[in-house]
């Protein structure tokens, strides 16, 4: 059975969903003013493998995911360039496609955009009023956090995550966010025209379209708080129930010590880096690593997984054709599966595999094939004939 660190708790559960045959999973999406970088493509591909193995142990897997389409960032470069928000957002869902496409990311079960919820977020935001848990403060509605019972599902430290809170005029409580700002443009609403505020977002579009309760919600470190804290406070507030069973969350690929991140300007964009290397290589270079550990990006270690890559698929096309597993190769099948079982450890899966490849190419082992074809299946890492 797999087991799989859970941000809420701090260890490595035993992952048993509601349902014996299937999976409910909410990812959050990018915000759409820009193109993806490797950080994402870490983000994105790291939850594939989990979603590529949960399906390779029969479960069905309904993965929701959204593009963050209503933000400043996306106002501002659509000035700049004389478009409309709609238009650069529009652009850059279509530009995400193209570089997971091109990294073999399989396709959500379904998109949602934060445009098309505006109804159902006001609906949440007037339910959360009448519940007493929002009030309205001045040109905004808040979510009043200490009387919802406070933060505490996910951050254990608050003193140092929320140190550079400052208490703003208007807001009872020093953590309380803004559920709905009324700008006079926008959104028209009951509390006047403006934009919602982004955790109520990703909460009316996961229960949309996956219930009350999920079993898996996957984002980057960044997002732990405040904006899943958030987002579990404003679900518990309006049903009562635990939202999430499995928060999981992966680590940051790093440039020059610091988050890769398109605001700092630190970036490294996907298609820059398969102009030089093949999308099979940088997902052999995302994998060599457990999605929980840190990872800085250079060439060094890009060579490397390519160094990696060309002896897996050496291996693999001196191995194709040969469908017959013996002990060895089952032994080996083996550690490959355990090593994903225990939290997805990618890195561990590989290290399984370069081993495996060196007997191979050593002609000591036969009949590997099929385990070549669960780094296709399982790890997405296409084996190109060599
Ligand atoms: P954003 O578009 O910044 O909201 O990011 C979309 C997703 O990518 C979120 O889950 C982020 O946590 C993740 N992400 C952004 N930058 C990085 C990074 N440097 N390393 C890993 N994940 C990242
Ligand atoms: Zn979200």
């Amino acid at each position: 059975m797999m087991r799989i660190f859970n941000t809420r708790t701090g260890v490595k559960e035993f992952f048993i969903p509601q349902d014996p045959f299937e999976v409910k999973v909410y990812v959050c999406g990018p915000t759409v003013y820009d193109l993806c970088h490797v950080g994402h493509a870490r983000t994105y591909v790291n939850f594939d493998v989990l979603k590529r193995y949960l399906t390779s142990l029969g479960y069905n897997v309904i993965h929701v995911q959204n593009f963050t389409d209503i933000d400043e960032k996306i106002d501002h470069r659509a000035k700049k360039e004389g478009l409309s928000p709609r238009e650069v957002a529009e652009r850059f869902i279509m530009e995400y496609f193209f570089d997971m496409d091109s990294l073999n990311v399989t396709r959500a079960t379904r998109y949602t955009k934060a445009s098309e919820y505006v109804p159902k977020i006001i609906k949440i935001t007037e339910r959360l009023l009448e519940l007493g848990y929002a009030y309205r403060s001045g040109d905004a509605i808040y979510f009043d956090v200490e009387g919802a019972g406070g933060f505490g599902e996910l951050v254990r430290d608050l003193k140092s995550a929320i140190v550079d809170e400052v208490r703003a005029s208007g807001k009872r409580g020093p953590f309380d966010f803004v559920l709905w700002r009324i700008t006079g443009e926008g959104f028209e609403s009951p509390f006047g025209r403006g934009v919602p505020g982004w955790h109520t977002e990703c909460v009316a579009m996961s229960m949309d379209n996956l219930g009350e309760v999920l079993d898996i919600h996957w984002g980057g470190k960044d997002l732990i708080y405040p904006h899943h804290e958030c987002e579990a406070l404003i679900a518990k507030a309006l049903t009562g129930k635990r939202f999430v069973k499995y928060w999981v969350h992966n680590e940051f690929v790093l440039l020059k010590g610091q988050k890769m991140s398109k605001s700092s300007g630190e970036r490294a964009y996907i298609r820059d880096v398969l102009k030089r290397y093949s999308a099979e290589v940088l997902r052999t270079w995302i994998l060599s690593s457990n999605y929980r550990e840190k990872i800085e990006f250079s060439e060094e270690s890009l060579r490397k997984a390519q160094l990696l890559y060309e002896k897996i698929s050496r291996a693999a096309t001196k191995a194709r054709g040969n469908e017959g597993m013996g002990q060895c190769a089952k032994d080996y099948a083996e550690l490959f599966m355990s090593a994903l079982d225990d939290d997805l450890e990618t890195g561990q899966a590989l290290s399984v595999v370069e081993e495996l490849s060196d007997r191979v190419l050593e002609g000591k082992i036969e009949g590997a094939w099929r385990i070549f074809s669960l780094v296709e299946s399982v790890l997405g890492i296409k084996i190109r004939p060599h």
